[in-house]
């Protein structure tokens, strides 16, 4: 930091809001003119302000939200977006804690992306699940269908035994007495 950067830095933010005074204004474009590091400050502050409003809208206006789940997050991003707001109106935005709201962003949008993840994850569980139970059912199926055929193969062979039985008896039993062969 060089010369009387400091006595500009701090007016960078309310500089890039356009809520500098025209005197305040020239002054610091005059700085920003001779100074390259201000100039880079400026850069990566503008562009750090608009990731952090481009984080909290995609989170706050996101019309794809499970419902449920990020209820939570999707509160904080409005109320974050409102602070902002508030914030700028008040002309207080700073350099720190631009960059403290944007961490609170992203970490918000990376909480969000997380918890959609966490669902994707849930949700294929809940098929494989699915899945497991459904093959089971068909495994229990089939087994009840060979079961059944066991059964009934098991009862025609009985009758076919038991014919055979009751068939084999009168012949037996009576084939010398009604035989006037032998
Ligand atoms: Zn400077």
């Amino acid at each position: 930091m060089k010369r009387n950067c400091k006595k500009y830095i701090k007016h960078l933010s309310a500089y890039i809001d356009g809520e500098l005074t025209p005197t305040m204004k020239q002054a610091v474009e005059k700085h920003l003119a001779g100074c390259a590091d201000c100039a880079e400050r400026l850069s990566r502050l503008t562009a750090l302000s608009e990731r952090s409003e481009a984080a909290l809208n995609a989170v706050a206006d996101s019309s794809s939200v499970p419902p449920g789940i990020p209820t939570r997050v999707m509160s904080e991003a409005r109320a974050r977006r409102a602070q902002l707001r508030t914030v700028r109106s008040f002309r207080r935005v700073a350099v720190a804690a631009g960059t403290a709201l944007l961490v609170v962003v992203v970490g918000g949008a990376v909480l969000f992306a997380q918890m959609r993840q966490e669902e994707k994850t849930l949700r294929n569980l809940i098929a494989l699940q699915r899945d497991d139970v459904s093959q089971a059912q068909k495994q229990l199926g089939e087994a009840q269908e060979r079961h059944e055929k066991a059964i009934s193969a098991l009862h025609f062979r009985m009758g076919e035994l038991l014919e055979r039985v009751e068939g084999l008896s009168p012949r037996t039993v009576f084939l010398p007495i009604e035989s006037p062969n032998l």
